[in-house]
């Protein structure tokens, strides 16, 4: 059966005047940065103060890409009988070409050295150019977004809760755990 002349045109016409009509959702990137959520998994960053150098993201990271190196120097702390030994970081290198952005790393970390941040741009011509050490690590950190506000109905955090505790006194601690609800307090008399 032969089609319509002409028909295919008109067809194509349709297509154009209905997408014309509908909202772009096309973003120019790169003239346009897109707008990414604020934990997005983008690099990670490394704030090189908190880490103690205790190995535990090396070793919880399933892909074995973080590779650390340190030594142990003496501290000598007045009055102290001997002098304390501290870790000195001396390399810390996550291999992005192997990096399989489960976050691991950064949720056992003790010390909170390490940080998502949405940045995305460090594609490299050579996969090599993928093992980021920790001053380019370092360098992330300026582009970690600020946490989130605090919830004011949420829990208060270990820290306020034992603050609170210290501030309501010694026997403050003691009596909350000990008191019961008014409700389920046996009334004198009663069989227990
Ligand atoms: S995000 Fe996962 S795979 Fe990547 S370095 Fe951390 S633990 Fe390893
Ligand atoms: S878990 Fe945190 S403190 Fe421990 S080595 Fe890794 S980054 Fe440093």
């Amino acid at each position: 059966m032969s089609e319509t002349p002409g028909k295919g045109l008109l067809d194509g016409l349709a297509v154009t005047l209905k997408t014309l009509t509908k909202r772009t959702t096309t973003q120019q990137y790169p003239d346009v940065q897109p707008d990414l959520p604020p934990r997005s998994r983008g690099v990670i960053a490394l704030s090189e103060e908190n880490c103690t150098v205790c190995m535990l993201c090396a070793r919880e990271c399933p892909d074995w890409c973080i590779y650390i190196d340190s030594h142990k120097e003496e501290v000598v702390v007045p009055g102290a009988a001997r002098a304390r030994q501290r870790n000195v970081l001396d390399k810390f290198d996550i291999d992005f070409s192997l990096c399989m952005y489960c976050g691991i790393c950064i949720e056992v970390c003790p010390f909170d050295a390490l940080h998502w941040t949405p940045e995305f741009e460090y594609a490299e011509t050579d996969v090599l150019d993928l093992l980021h050490d920790k001053n380019r690590l370092g360098e992330w950190m300026r582009t970690v977004p600020p946490p989130p506000a605090h919830d004011v109905l949420g829990e208060p955090s270990k820290e306020e809760a034992t603050a609170a505790r210290k501030a309501a006194g010694p026997g403050a601690a003691t009596a909350a755990k000990t008191a019961r609800p008014a409700a389920v307090r046996p009334k004198p008399g009663a069989a227990t």
